[in-house]
């Protein structure tokens, strides 16, 4: 992939042209994608208060004129971790450590039930700013849990991208099989070719 490309993903480009996860549920999704281990720091779409607060209003998350400061784009970054984990636990594993995080987050970020003419409903942030937006995201995983999309959603076992799951017996565990998967399966093999030269043998 070039580095064009590599930049966009999570945006623009789901690796192995995947699908993004239906609904709302594509915005939290962007949100873990906002930063993946196997690029550079530097590519952190929320990696200061700057780039944050440019993301939350691209994704109409904070109102014009809220501002992101140093401290909460750290707390988001925390949440986007906690978030990845509970992802990756969606494999299996224990998410209670990445609960925590999120029940902290959520006690500053209440939300209410908004009710329109029509009799609607729907979870609306109580605050604003980013606060606000933590509210959202939040309500977007409990939406995602109710539909049972979220178990769907799940974090590359090998760069732990978060993907929409669409298979039918719900195994796929990367990304993208031309990436990360091939890279998994050399790495084994490399390991296993490595091992079986280590073998010490005696008539040689
Ligand atoms: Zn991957």
């Amino acid at each position: 992939m070039e580095e064009r490309d590599k930049r966009r993903v999570g945006e623009e480009v789901e690796p192995g042209g995947r699908p993004k996860a239906p609904g709302r549920l594509e915005l939290l999704q962007r949100f873990v994608n906002s930063y993946n281990h196997d690029f550079p720091a530097d590519w952190d779409r929320i990696g200061s208060s700057e780039k944050a607060e440019e993301w939350l209003r691209q994704k109409r998350l904070v109102a014009p004129g809220d501002r992101v400061s140093e401290v909460e784009a750290a707390r988001l970054r925390q949440l986007r971790e906690a978030i990845r984990a509970l992802v990756m636990a969606n494999h299996g594993g224990d998410p209670a450590p990445a609960a925590d995080v999120i029940r902290e987050a959520s006690r500053a970020a209440p939300l209410s039930v908004a009710i329109d003419d029509a009799g609607r409903t729907a979870l609306e942030p109580a605050g604003r700013g980013v606060d606000g937006a933590v509210a959202t995201l939040l309500g977007i995983l409990h939406e995602a849990q109710l539909t049972g999309h979220w178990s769907r959603l799940k974090g590359c076992r090998q760069c732990e991208y978060a993907f929409f799951d669409r298979s039918k017996n719900r195994s796929a565990a990367w990304c993208a099989m031309s990436i990360c998967g091939n890279r998994t399966k050399n790495r084994t093999y490399r390991r296993r070719r490595a091992r079986s030269h280590a073998v010490p043998t005696s008539r040689s």
